[in-house]
């Protein structure tokens, strides 16, 4: 009796042992795998920790894996006969299209955003920085916290136009075109995992969350865009509530209509940039410098001095003296 009791000891302190391991053991990476020997297959999971030990799952859902197989290549055959895949695609060049002028579109167009493999969401704790004017231009995305390491995965199936290194500030990047016509982007990732012309389904495994290019500190900066025009990705996800927000439903599909109003933006913004472009002068005041004038005007000495060629010697500066400023 008393070595029963004993051995059950043993068992539950082993037990909390091996939970405590677990729990210390962030997954770094997880895929679903299948590899032949002996000519049977073998369908499993294989888990990577952040010690760099490995696991190997099988898998009692073979099914499910060889479906998930077999439908990627279906839309591995659709994608090579689609306008989609075959036209205004690069894997070197992030903007493709011919430019497009959404914002003043009469129609609208239809997206079917669960499109062949439905939606997974991006991860959604918490928008650091939305869709938006800031720091004097269009932040074309919206930043989402994560640790370095966390898995990324694709939000619609598609295929990969991009993966690789941008030192334009988006970092390790990954761009995805999907066949319901958008394309996401996936900036400042720690490491790619997919390749260039990849075929991905929804929740799809693409890289590791990271800070790579222009990024204070780790997050996802998420883009959705058509036809190279981004648009706020809040307009299709409630990320509060973790689920897509479609104009209509049909036959299990979610559908949103884009219309110039996603897009609305880009006419705020080229109205901005004309007010900035026109001339504007100022009248120098008692106590003024140029450097003040500068940053009342958000620009530099520098600039100034080049719109006002005559101005060279900066002491000569008299109180009511009209400079150009802009
Ligand atoms: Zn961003």
């Amino acid at each position: 009796m008393r070595f029963i009791n004993l051995f059950f000891l043993t068992a539950l302190i082993l037990l909390k042992v091996t939970s405590l391991n677990a729990q210390t053991n962030k997954i770094l990476f997880s895929q679903d795998l299948r590899f032949k020997s002996d000519s049977t297959t073998h369908y499993g999971k294989l888990l990577l920790y952040d010690d760099f030990s490995s696991e190997w799952i099988v898998s009692s859902r073979s099914n499910e894996i060889s479906k998930k197989d077999s439908l990627r290549d279906v839309l591995r055959k659709i994608s090579s006969k689609s306008d989609i895949f075959t036209k205004f695609w690069s894997n070197t060049n992030l903007f493709p299209y011919p430019k497009q002028v959404l914002h003043k579109m009469t129609d609208s167009i239809e997206i079917n955003l669960t499109k062949n493999s439905g939606f997974h969401l991006p991860p959604n704790d918490h928008i650091f920085s939305p869709f938006g004017w800031r720091r004097n231009r269009q932040h074309k995305g919206i930043d989402l916290d994560l640790n370095i390491g966390d898995t990324l995965r694709s939000a619609f199936s598609g295929k990969v136009r991009f993966a690789d290194f941008n030192n334009g500030g988006y970092g390790n990047l990954v761009i995805i075109r999907h066949f319901n016509g958008l394309e996401t982007y996936y900036a400042h990732l720690d490491k790619l995992i997919i390749q260039p012309n990849d075929i991905v389904l929804a929740g799809d495994i693409i890289g590791l969350g990271g800070e790579t290019g222009r990024a204070l500190g780790p997050h996802l900066h998420f883009e959705v865009r058509y036809k190279d025009v981004a648009f706020n990705s809040q307009n299709i996800i409630d990320y509060d509530k973790g689920v897509l927000k479609p104009s209509a439903n049909y036959n299990n599909n979610s559908i949103y209509y884009l219309t110039k109003s996603d897009f609305s933006w880009v006419d705020v913004n080229n109205k901005r940039a004309a007010a900035n472009n026109k001339k504007k002068y100022y009248k120098l005041k008692s106590g003024d410098y140029i450097g003040k004038v500068a940053v009342k005007y958000n620009t530099t000495v520098k600039k100034i001095l080049k719109l006002n060629p005559k101005l060279k010697n900066l002491n000569s500066l008299q109180i009511g003296q009209v400079i150009r400023v802009r």
